[in-house]
């Protein structure tokens, strides 16, 4: 138990720096002096950056903020959409094939794990280690957009009433989705370790390294063979409640994606000499790997053809996407002339905030609250 005389001071939050200025007016002026302490844009850097985190404004990185503007526009609740018609489906014995099920199964066995380890990544890596807080304010929306993800997985395994034991262990005892984990915890245990820090140049490669294969990887790559087998198992009118909220979830994850490469870009920007070019080659490599350990994932979770699609298609979409990847943040194809096969996903991920495809319904958080004090 404490008493008074324990110390219970507690140490300095290392979050608040002020700046030291070499002109700044001493102690004889203190008004002076507390005012040349005030943010300057020309201060902020997204990585060890000296300004006050604490600061929102000045804005300095003008599209975090808005990204965060629009990500609270989108936002969404899974159990607002409902169920009951892939309820039914499901306990139909002639609405889904043997293949579509596994499909399902193998495809919520990755997914019900993916958001925890992609929460955990911003919340106990990723945001100590960004020092502009108009980036953390969109790491704050997006770490809760991640629950949100795992609570829809967690709902449509209880909607359908699946063996919650083997959905959830999948990323234990499915090879193709453990591999794929597995590829991405040495990155993440590297930002989530207490005693990792920025400020040298190999450490600041580790940190944009960790940043590529969660942005460009594992949100730009890894997520699409389970979003369009989902998707097109809506197109055909089945499972729409569960396409329904993945629609949603591929809308905020292509922002986590496109907020994961402008922060990748704006590091690259302020830090040119981190972008060698065996840093680029061994990042191409990277984005290689995770093409084969995507495509292999789609090969196990369809092992024959189904719903119109196949694993060839999976190979050339994820060599579509990677050269996608790779483009986005200044690295050459790795993929020259790969097609996309399914147009139709690009429709998906621009929804319009006021329909969603399988028009369902309509949800609009933007017009505010409508609070009652009655
Ligand atoms: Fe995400």
């Amino acid at each position: 138990m404490l008493s008074f005389e324990d110390d219970v001071t507690p140490a300095p939050n290392p979050a608040y720096r002020p700046v030291p200025r070499p002109s700044a007016p001493g102690p004889e002026n203190p008004e002076a002096d507390l005012k040349s302490r005030r943010v300057r844009v020309e201060d902020k850097r997204v990585i060890n950056g000296q300004a006050d985190v604490n600061q929102l404004v000045p804005f300095k990185y003008k599209w975090a903020w808005e990204k965060y503007l629009a990500g609270c526009a989108n936002h969404w609740m899974p159990q607002e959409v409902g169920m009951s018609r892939d309820i039914s489906q499901w306990k139909d014995p002639n609405a889904l094939s043997d293949d579509e099920r596994l499909i399902i199964k193998r495809n919520l066995g990755f997914f019900v794990t993916a958001d925890s380890l992609a929460a955990n990544n911003i919340v106990l890596g990723t945001y100590r280690h960004i020092t502009a807080p108009e980036c953390r304010q969109y790491l704050l929306r997006q770490a809760f957009e991640e629950a949100i993800h795992t609570h829809a997985y967690q709902y449509i395994v209880e909607s359908l009433g699946l063996n919650e034991g083997e959905i959830f262990n999948m990323y234990h005892e499915i090879p193709s989705i453990r591999d794929k984990d597995e590829f991405l915890i040495p990155f993440i245990d590297t930002l989530t370790d207490p005693v990792f820090k920025t400020g040298t140049p190999e450490d600041d490669q580790t940190l944009l390294r960790s940043l590529v294969v969660f942005a460009c990887i594992m949100e730009g790559i890894f997520f699409y063979v389970g979003f369009a087998q989902i998707l097109a198992l809506g197109r055909q009118n089945k499972m729409t409640g569960a396409a329904e909220q993945y629609q949603y979830i591929l809308r905020d994850e292509s922002m986590h994606c496109n907020f994961g490469i402008d922060l990748i870009n704006t590091i690259k920007l302020e830090n040119p000499h981190l972008w060698t070019p065996e840093f680029r080659e061994e990042i191409r490599g990277l984005m290689r790997k995770g093409v084969e350990l995507e495509y292999r994932y789609a090969e196990d979770t369809m092992p024959r053809g189904v719903l119109g699609l196949n694993a060839g298609q999976f190979k050339e979409y994820l060599r579509f996407i990677a050269n996608r990847r790779c483009q986005q943040i200044g690295l050459d194809e790795l993929y020259p002339g790969a097609n996309n096969p399914f147009p139709w996903m690009s429709e998906m991920i621009d929804l319009k905030k006021e329909k969603n495809f399988f028009e369902t319904r309509v949800t609009e958080y933007q017009t505010g609250g409508a609070l009652s004090w009655d």
